[in-house]
């Protein structure tokens, strides 16, 4: 995306040190130039005055910036923003600004595609192309804050009414995520990240770990661990080493209420049925900065939407704190799936939330721009694998 720069962008202070004091430097320095880089957004090292003169020379040399190539850049009318960034070989990655009047959510890709082939996704029918380093998860953080910050931009994400306060993928309830009385669209444009664009974030562990630990650095992005979210479909160890090494906020995609049709959805679950998901979701709860874990399930008519399919999820989750995020399945080109009818999406959410289980409908953001994780993507990517569109009899 950046070329070298864009690894600069993905080294943490911990990375960072060695690199600095290999250039003869103190490792202090890494401070400094992560505040230059990622709080003041700045691409120029030689307005960075406060750092050695030979130092500006030798970051110069190694790290040339180049400039990024945005392959596309809509905006929808609820003013959502999703970008297509170049990733090379003719693949690009998404990330989507999700505008709300008291936080800005952005969602980062991990890789180019995904190779866990879940059946109503977009990007999951692309195939798997390559994982993103650390620095081209960063990149998009990076980008996304200084496009918004760019004053045509800033127009672009300003809500003139309370359009969009529904939540959105493991962003939760509004009152739990914000501190102040902050218009932070308006101000500090991303106030939250989330994993949840193209990939398994726990496939790429060790870039999505570094890529944490710059997002949550009280000298780059400073965000708090709950207001960064990691959304897996289920690989049970690496939940387990993420509660170890980085317990931020978690979310599952759950989308079935039994092995059966889960491992129809989401293959992983062959591998990691859902004793064993649940399992790993109680311990993470142990380190976890919320009490509960988010699970999201995409609602496909006719699949996995019927009362009693509400009541088996009842069951599933009564031993974990839990909030269900219910998502009208976004159709993409090449699906047969269709998305459940308002008036059954509802009696679903009644269901759970009569029998005491948080449960909240998504709102459907930036349809007009083909917001769906993977559908920009899948106009451009060399596709490595194509599979043949789903039939959703043989999902029910
Ligand atoms: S839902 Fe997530 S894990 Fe499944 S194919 Fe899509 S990107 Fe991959």
């Amino acid at each position: 995306m950046l070329g070298e720069f864009t690894q600069l962008l993905g080294y943490s202070a911990h990375s960072l040190k060695p690199k600095l004091e290999a250039l003869g430097q103190k490792s202090f320095r890494a401070n400094q130039l992560l505040q230059w880089l990622h709080q003041r957004g700045c691409s120029d090292f030689e307005v960075m005055t406060d750092l050695a003169k030979s130092l500006r020379s030798s970051l110069s040399t190694r790290y040339p910036i180049a400039t990024p190539v945005i392959l596309k850049d809509h905006v929808a009318s609820d003013a959502t923003r999703k970008w297509l960034f170049d990733v090379g070989a003719g693949n690009g990655v998404e990330c989507v600004f999700i505008p709300e009047r008291r936080r800005g959510t952005l969602c980062v890709s991990t890789q180019v595609g995904c190779a866990l082939a879940c059946s109503f996704c977009a990007t999951g029918a692309q195939g798997f192309n390559r994982n993103l380093t650390a620095g081209e998860i960063i990149a998009q953080v990076w980008l996304a804050r200084s496009l918004l910050l760019d004053s045509t931009s800033a127009s672009a994400i300003r809500l003139p009414d309370r359009s969009g306060a529904d939540s959105f993928q493991g962003a939760d309830d509004l009152a739990d995520l914000v501190d102040t009385d902050e218009d932070v669209t308006t101000v500090k444009p991303i106030s939250n990240v989330v994993f949840m664009g193209m990939g398994e974030p726990l496939q790429n562990y060790e870039a999505t770990l570094e890529a944490l630990q710059i997002l949550l650095s009280d000298h780059a992005y400073g965000l708090s661990r709950r207001r960064v979210t990691v959304s897996t479909s289920g690989v049970v160890p690496m939940i387990d080493r993420l509660a170890q090494d980085c317990p931020v906020a978690l979310a599952v995609s759950l989308h079935a209420p039994d092995d059966l049709l889960r491992d129809r959805l989401v293959p992983l679950n062959r591998k990691y049925p859902l004793d064993q998901l649940m399992g790993a979701c109680e311990g993470y709860l142990k380190h976890a900065p919320r009490d509960f874990i988010t699970f999201e399930y995409t609602m496909i008519k006719g699949v996995n939407d019927r009362l009693d399919q509400a009541e088996a999820l009842v069951s599933l989750l009564s031993r974990i704190p839990s909030k269900l995020n219910l998502i009208p399945f976004n159709p993409f080109p090449g699906s047969n799936l269709q998305r459940s009818d308002a008036s059954q999406i509802r009696r679903f959410a009644e269901r759970l939330l009569s029998a005491g289980i948080t449960a909240t409908i998504r709102k459907t953001r930036g349809e007009d721009i083909d917001a769906a994780c993977g559908q920009l993507a899948g106009e451009v990517i060399n596709i490595t694998k194509k599979r043949p569109s789903m039939d959703p009899r043989r999902l029910s």
